[in-house]
C-alpha cells in the first residue's frame, strides 16, 4: 500500500432524510495517515449524519468511501465487516454504547471478535485476555479493577475513557470520535482531551474528531474543516484558524468561544 494513501476518503457524500432535510450536501474528505482532523461546525450543520454515512450506519443518497486502499462502499457481509472494523467510533454518550449487562472485560474487547487474527496476536503478546484488557485499561489512565464492573457503575468520565479503549482494543487504523466530550464537566473534558492528544503523539492513530466547540478542536487536531447546512465551508491547518483568510462563517464560529 502507498504511504500516500489517504487512512480514509470519502468522495461524494449526500444523505437526504426522509421528509426531504438535505442534511449533507456532495461533501468529500479525506484524512491522512496519523493525522488528526476535526470536523466543526454549529448543531444541525450534519457532522453527526456525515460521521454515521462514513461509518456506514446510515443510509446515503451516494458517495463513496475508502479506508485505506479498500473501497467499504464496494465491499458487502463478511468482508465489508472484517474491514470496517479497522474503523472504531466513539461517540457523545458511552452509556448507550456499552451493554448495561457486560463487565467491561467482556465489552472493552468486543471489537476483536470480529477480527480473530489480531485478538490471537494481541491475546499473545499480552499473556492472555485480561492481561490484554488491563494494558488497554492503563494506558487510558483506567483502575484495571473497574474491568470487573458493570457500565453503571462507573462514571461518565470513565466510561468515556473505557470506549476509547474499546476502540483502541483493534489497533484501529482510524476513530471518529463524535462529540467525545459533550456529556462531561469542564475538567473532565480537559482530561479527555489530553489523553486524545496523548494517543496521537504515542500510536499515530488516524482520527476524526467531531466536534461544535473550536477550543478543543484547536486543541487536538492537526487540520480542521468547517461544516454548515450540510455541506464544508473550508478545511485549513489548525495554526491558521486566527489567519486573515479566514470564512466569515468560521470567524463567527472563533468570535463564539472568544
Ligand atoms: P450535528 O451533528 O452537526 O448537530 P446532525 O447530523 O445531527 O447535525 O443533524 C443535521 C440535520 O439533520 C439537522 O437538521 C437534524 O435535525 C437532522 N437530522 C438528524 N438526524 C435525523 C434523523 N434521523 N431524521 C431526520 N432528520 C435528522
Ligand atoms: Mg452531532
Amino acid at each position: 500500500m502507498s504511504s500516500t494513501t489517504p487512512a480514509l476518503l470519502a468522495q461524494g457524500i449526500s444523505k437526504t432524510y426522509p421528509g426531504g432535510l438535505r442534511a449533507v450536501r456532495d461533501v468529500d474528505l479525506a484524512i491522512e495517515r496519523g493525522q488528526c482532523l476535526a470536523l466543526v461546525g454549529q448543531s444541525g450543520s450534519g457532522k453527526s449524519t456525515l460521521a454515521r454515512c462514513l461509518l456506514g450506519v446510515e443510509p446515503m443518497d451516494s458517495g463513496r468511501v475508502w479506508l485505506g486502499a479498500d473501497e467499504l462502499t464496494a465491499l458487502s457481509g463478511e468482508t465489508y465487516r472484517r474491514r470496517r472494523a479497522r474503523m472504531q467510533a466513539v461517540f457523545q454518550s458511552a452509556t448507550d454504547s456499552f451493554n448495561a449487562r457486560l463487565p467491561l472485560l467482556t465489552s472493552v474487547l468486543e471489537p476483536l471478535d470480529c477480527q480473530p487474527d489480531v485478538l490471537r496476536r494481541r491475546v499473545e503478546q499480552a499473556g492472555g485476555r485480561r492481561q490484554l484488557a488491563e494494558q488497554l485499561f492503563e494506558r487510558v489512565d483506567l483502575p484495571t479493577t473497574l474491568l470487573d464492573r458493570m457500565p453503571g457503575r462507573v462514571s461518565g468520565g470513565q466510561l468515556q475513557r473505557a470506549a476509547i479503549a474499546r476502540a483502541l482494543s483493534i489497533e484501529p487504523e482510524l476513530i471518529v470520535l463524535d462529540e467525545p466530550t459533550a456529556s462531561l464537566d469542564v475538567s473532565l473534558q480537559a482530561r479527555i482531551l489530553n489523553l486524545l492528544k496523548g494517543l496521537q503523539e504515542e500510536l499515530q492513530v488516524s482520527m476524526l474528531f467531531i466536534t461544535h466547540d473550536l477550543a478543543a478542536a484547536r486543541f487536538v487536531a492537526d487540520r480542521i474543516v468547517v461544516m454548515r447546512q450540510g455541506q464544508f465551508i473550508e478545511e485549513f491547518p489548525t495554526q491558521d484558524l486566527c489567519a486573515d483568510q479566514r470564512d466569515p462563517y468560521t470567524r463567527e464560529l472563533v468570535n463564539l468561544f472568544r
